[in-house]
């Protein structure tokens, strides 16, 4: 049974179209980008082209493109590149709610002896502006802070940081990993100096990315070898998912305002049946600056994880924060930082909805929903005592 995937925050669906483009590149041209023949030199052309698609969804040029292999890495390079490219500079800024791909990246930082400030969030979670300016310092190499939160879709308010930084002549890089093919992006007005995106969010496959870095940006690379990406990314490119990355951008921007909207329509009728379905629940962050898609739900008096299993008997599919902590026991580190109560972080549940999530299977969230929450909270010693009624 196809399961009622609602976890594309986790990893999206490879779009039909995307896999078609990249199929023939797994079989029948298998050839070396880099090599002198056609078989092979032929591939170089198709790169280009893909990176032409990646450049137009944030609107850039292709020579401010380097492949990656995910965003994972196109986070991990930007950091890297600028403590090298300014060897002298020793303070980073970063924020208290980006994914690991940035966190764990600015802590092995500050093991080597560079100074990191986490800027703090409220609890919609939104920035502290004025804290940022506080930060900044002659020592201040870069500031990276994510365009949007993984957990809880919250968008920063990006344009008026990179304007800040801009005028303070001061690197800025933004992990966009979560809103690439979302919402309009447009590089041309927004002066960032460096984007992360990662092929797997937006209907292409996992193991490919990329990163923006405006041109005239110094860089180092992090990846050393061979000449691939002029220079500035070594290994022998990944062809197939590159081409599936063009297209995946390309179709994303074809239809980004609608499916916006279509999206957002579900994810509001999914997070409003939910409040209204039962007591004691809340939906974590600013929920006007926000992802179309997402939405983070706390039901007290039960367990994230309680939830999830039902819901996976049902061939419900959502998550209980980041893939990447889920399986440890480790409460949200966003929800923490929000200051969101202890009893809420523990019961919240992502769903986080695509261009292929249907009515009917919101309707069908809706209606297993009720009866998931009712039940786990009269197992709950906090959850009966609360809720039972004299007939229960
Ligand atoms: N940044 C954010 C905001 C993410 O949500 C993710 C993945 O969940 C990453 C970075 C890492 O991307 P990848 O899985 O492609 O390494």
């Amino acid at each position: 049974m196809k399961p009622v995937y609602l976890d594309n925050n986790a990893t999206t669906q490879v779009a039909p179209d995307v896999l078609r483009e990249m199929q023939p590149f797994l079989s029948d041209y298998y050839g070396n980008p880099s090599s002198m023949h056609t078989f092979g030199g032929q591939l170089h052309r198709k790169i280009e082209d893909s990176r032409e698609m990646v450049a137009s969804i944030i609107g850039v040029s292709p020579e401010e493109i380097i492949f990656t292999s995910c965003g994972t890495e196109s986070d991990n390079t930007a950091l890297m590149s600028a403590v090298e490219s300014f060897p002298r500079k020793k303070h980073l800024i970063t924020t208290k709610v980006e994914h690991p791909a940035v966190l764990n990246f600015c802590r092995h930082l500050a093991r080597k002896g560079y100074r990191v400030t986490y800027l703090p969030v409220n609890n919609l979670g939104q920035l502290d502006m004025d804290f940022l300016l506080k930060s900044l310092d002659e020592d201040t190499v870069l500031v990276s802070i994510m365009y949007a939160n993984n957990e809880t879709g919250v968008l920063f308010p990006i344009q008026e940081i990179a304007e800040m930084l801009r005028e303070r002549d001061i690197l800025f890089h933004t992990d966009a990993v979560q809103v690439v093919g979302k919402i309009p992006i447009d590089l041309k007005t927004l002066p960032v100096d460096m984007l992360s995106l990662s092929g797997h969010k937006l209907h292409a496959p996992k193991g490919v990315g990329a990163l923006y870095v405006r041109k005239g940006t110094r860089f180092s690379p992090y990846i050393i070898g061979g000449h691939q990406e002029n220079g500035r990314r070594a290994g022998t490119e990944n062809v197939a998912s590159i081409i599936a990355l063009g297209k995946a951008c390309q179709l994303a921007l074809e239809n980004i305002q609608e499916e916006s909207r279509n999206v957002s329509a579900l994810r509001d009728k999914l997070e409003n049946a939910l409040l209204k379905c039962c007591p004691d629940v809340r939906v974590n962050g600013d929920t006007e600056h926000r992802l179309p898609n997402t939405t983070n739900v706390s039901f007290e008096y039960v367990e994230g994880e309680a939830i999830l299993l039902r819901l996976n008997e049902y061939g419900v599919c959502a998550s209980s924060g980041s893939a990447c902590t889920s399986g440890s026991l480790e409460p949200s580190h966003v929800l923490r930082a929000m200051g969101v109560p202890y009893t809420a972080v523990h019961g919240s549940i992502r769903f986080s909805l695509s261009r292929y999530t249907s009515d009917d299977e919101i309707n069908k969230v809706i209606e297993i929903m009720p009866l998931i929450i009712k039940e786990l909270r009269q197992l709950s010693p906090f959850g009966r005592e609360k809720f039972s009624c004299p007939s229960s």
